[in-house]
């Protein structure tokens, strides 16, 4: 084993073991109060788990996507959806590719540490695939942007401290008026976060509503420094967010086809175990064949991202497939336990229901497709 593969898989190891020490043993509970605790954040920055492909000037780990995608894939292997480190390092990054100096200085290393945690408020109630057409807006005041409006289905959006914020800074616009503020929301006069919204899974991730009535937010906090910037910032991230997602697809898929090898193999029915049927033997030669594929195309795609060769429109392929494939393939797996596939104190039958959203959030799975027939039939990328 080469040196680099040796440190990435005793990062792993490391871990691994946080998440199945420290966080399995609390999935219960985070489900039922539909968040999970502040001190967890604090204990993954303490290990040098959130942001780790953050140079370590802002306090980051300074490892790359590979060490990036191991986070979210051992955290999705155990079915920890509560914890939603991908949104955090998606925050992180627009302030370490879009931020000033100062901004990544203010702000990058307490979120390394698990003090602040980061959410991305896009999402309205009257748009979600159509960005261009938010409505919360931003009036620019002297030194300060006075902020009205709402946001939906925001993850962390209970606990965040930092959101970067998606605002229209000129209503006339549409891609070429949206800015994007920081906002800190500790004691923030006119933020109000709504109730945390009951979903059909992933029950221990904080998905809220925001709401924003006259906030005033330092003229500062605007990422970059130019007003309308908002648009390009956010496009030029996707490939980023999207493989996140797609990364967290095969983790759950590999997790899901192990717990259910073992509980065939332990299973007996009408005499023998579940494994000796032909049925149980095809579905999970099935299964374990589209999860092969689907880390060979994600491991090609993090190699992409990591030596900047990552086109939109290869991400978009990855977010989609992976996320159909994750859906199919733990449904196979709930179907192979039985009737105790259907009860949540079964491993694949939490990664059923949680897998989703992962069809609709981060670009909806049509709008992937969409991009990538566009970057087929239009040139464009
Ligand atoms: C659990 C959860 C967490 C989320 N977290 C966040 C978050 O942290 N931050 C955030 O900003 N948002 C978040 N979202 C919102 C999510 O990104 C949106 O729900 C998603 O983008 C779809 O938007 P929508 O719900 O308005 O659906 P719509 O845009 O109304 O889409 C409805 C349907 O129409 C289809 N459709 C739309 N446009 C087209 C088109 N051009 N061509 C073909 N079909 C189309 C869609 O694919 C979909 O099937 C989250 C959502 C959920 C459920």
């Amino acid at each position: 084993m080469d040196a680099q593969r040796e440190e990435l898989e005793l990062f792993r190891d490391t871990v691994a073991r946080f998440v199945e020490t420290e966080m399995v043993p609390q999935d219960p509970r985070w489900r039922e109060q539909h968040h999970v605790d502040r001190e967890i954040w604090r204990r993954a920055g303490e290990l040098g788990i959130l942001c780790a492909d953050v140079p370590t000037e802002y306090g980051g780990m300074g490892g790359t996507f590979q060490h990036e995608s191991i986070v979210h894939e051992e955290l999705a292997r155990c079915g920890i959806s509560g914890f939603a480190a991908g949104v955090h390092s998606i925050c992180a990054h627009y302030l370490l590719n879009h931020g000033l100096e100062e901004q990544k200085r203010r702000w990058l290393p307490r979120m390394a540490s698990g003090e602040l945690i980061g959410a991305i408020a896009m999402t309205e109630p009257g748009t979600g695939s159509d960005l261009q057409a938010i409505r919360t807006r931003a009036v620019r005041d002297g030194d300060y942007y006075v902020v009205d409006g709402s946001k939906l289905f925001i993850t962390n959006g209970y606990l965040a401290d930092l959101v970067a914020l998606v605002v229209k800074t000129d209503p006339s616009e549409r891609a070429r008026g949206i800015s994007i503020l920081m906002v800190e929301t500790r004691d923030l006069p006119g933020y109000r976060v709504g109730r945390v919204l009951d979903k059909m899974g992933m029950k221990a991730q904080d998905t809220a509503e925001l709401f924003f009535e006259n906030v005033r937010i330092p003229a500062t906090n605007l990422l970059g420094a130019t007003e309308g910037h908002g648009f390009k910032q956010l496009m030029s991230d996707l490939p980023y967010e999207r493989m996140i997602v797609a990364a967290t697809a095969v983790a759950v898929m590999e997790g899901a086809v192990s717990a259910t090898t073992q509980y065939i193999q332990s299973r007996q029915v009408f005499g023998q175990a579940l494994s000796q049927f032909q049925n149980s033997r095809f579905k999970l030669a099935e299964i374990a064949t589209t999860t092969r594929i689907a880390r060979v195309f994600i491991e090609d795609c993090i190699a992409k991202l990591v030596s900047g060769t990552l086109d939109g429109a290869t991400a978009a392929m990855a977010k989609w497939w992976c996320t159909d494939m994750q859906q199919h393939v733990t449904d196979e797996c709930v179907q192979l336990h039985g009737g105790y596939g259907y009860m949540n104190e079964y491993l694949v039958c939490r990664m059923f229901a949680d897998a989703r959203v992962q069809r609709i959030y981060g670009g909806t799975n049509e709008i992937m497709k969409e991009l990538i027939a566009r970057s087929m039939l239009d040139g464009a990328r």
